[in-house]
């Protein structure tokens, strides 16, 4: 018995159907004699469609004027749920993210939560309620609606459980938790039974996506145990939480990430500075740098390859021109690229782990373009058409089939 904030994602509440079955999650777990807070997403689409709505009218829409309107989606699926719950016979209430207490930052479309003031929330509690909170949401220092990016409800249920020291922190959504593989592509793809914060944050960003990277971050730092599971199929489903008594493990889990550009300057002179000046002008057009490689050419020259997401492709050559007096034909940019990760704490303390990887790969025929490594992580780059099998064939070296 104690607290529980339950997290429903936008598939989870998508209809009626959906949403009676959630208010019977969300019942059965009060009628056990918890106390339930609950966090939920717009219905399906909702926000997508909101968002269309408004580039009907302009392409440039006001920032306040577009978190006003994205914040409804919320406040539909809050007060349907509510009445949901009461229609199974308990009581509920529904509170937007400002009567619940979310303090944030007054950036319109990416607003950081800075407090949680609970209080309200605490009074419903202590009147019996059930009380349903808007995710994504919160009010600024103007009196202002904010919302904090998309996928952002996953870390106004963290928040609440930080803030109220709840029990559990159950993420719900359509998967039953998080996998050593896409258990879509991968038929042997295992479910863990538990993740450290580092392991999550790199398979979130890796592109594993079952929980919003801020939502893990804020877990980690005010240690909230979170838990991942799926609304439909009621079985247990995998926790994120600190190091102590894990189940041990080499690797958690392979990923690919196809949103990557690969870009290359050839015949940069071989003096100091150069990777100073191209990083600092990148930095300062706010462009993320991922795996960074610099070798030395023939006749005093040297060549410097680093990746980005696609997206930032085409500035991240504009500022190299900005920057150097180049030719073009010292550029290339190549977006025909994956970057395949095996993800885990355990690689620390077992040398060889780099090699397996490799090794998969040289069996399948699959050239390594660059390598980069931390301490839980171990990255290739390799042609797009290959990632699904390289993929396959290193989950195939960690997790042979006799173990599945
Ligand atoms: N409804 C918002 C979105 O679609 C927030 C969320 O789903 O977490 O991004
Ligand atoms: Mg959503």
């Amino acid at each position: 018995m104690g607290l529980y904030v339950q997290k429903f994602g936008g598939s989870s509440v998508r209809d009626t159907e959906r949403i009676m079955n959630v208010a019977k999650i969300i019942t059965d777990t009060y009628r056990q004699g918890n106390d339930v807070v609950v966090v939920v997403s717009a219905q399906g689409d909702t926000t997508d469609d909101l968002i269309e709505k408004a580039k009907e009218i302009t392409e440039n829409p006001s920032k306040r004027e577009l978190d006003m309107l994205l914040a409804s989606g919320e406040q539909i699926s809050i007060s349907l749920l509510a009445m949901a719950i009461e229609k199974l016979g308990c009581p509920a209430v529904s509170l937007l993210g400002w009567q619940a207490g979310f303090n944030t930052s007054s950036a319109y479309g990416t607003a950081r939560i800075k407090a949680v003031k609970a209080d309200r929330i605490r009074a419903e509690i202590d009147r019996h309620n059930i009380v349903v909170v808007a995710g994504f949401q919160g009010i600024n220092r103007y009196d202002d609606i904010t919302t904090l990016g998309r996928g952002g409800s996953d870390t106004s249920a963290v928040a609440i459980a930080a803030a109220m020291h709840a029990e559990r922190c159950q993420i719900y959504t359509d998967v039953e938790g998080v996998y050593t593989a896409d258990p879509r592509k991968i038929a042997n793809a295992r479910k863990l039974k538990e993740i450290t914060y580092d392991e999550m944050l790199e398979l979130a960003t890796l592109g594993a996506q079952v929980l919003n990277n801020r939502s893990v971050e804020m877990g980690k730092k005010y240690n909230v145990e979170i838990e991942v599971l799926s609304s439909l199929n009621r079985v247990p489903g995998t926790i994120v939480k600190e190091v102590a008594k894990m189940e041990k493990m080499l690797i958690r889990g392979v990923t690919k990430d196809t949103d990557v550009a690969r870009i290359s300057i050839t015949n940069m002179p071989h003096t100091p500075g150069v990777a100073f000046k191209l990083f600092s002008t990148l930095a300062s057009h706010k462009i993320n740098v991922d795996i960074i490689l610099q070798s030395v050419g023939r006749s005093n020259t040297k060549d410097i390859t680093f990746t980005v997401s696609k997206g930032n492709a085409q500035e991240a050559v504009d500022c190299i021109k900005e920057t150097f007096d180049v030719a073009d034909s010292d550029i290339t940019c190549d977006t025909n690229v994956a970057k395949v990760s095996v993800v885990g704490a355990g690689m620390e303390s077992h040398p060889g782990t780099a090699a397996k990887m490799f090794e998969a790969l040289f069996e399948h025929d699959i050239n390594i373009e660059m390598i980069s490594t931390s301490e839980i992580k171990i990255s290739v780059l390799i042609e797009v058409e290959s990632a699904d099998r390289a993929v396959a064939a290193i989950h195939k070296a960690f997790f042979p089939d006799e173990l599945a």
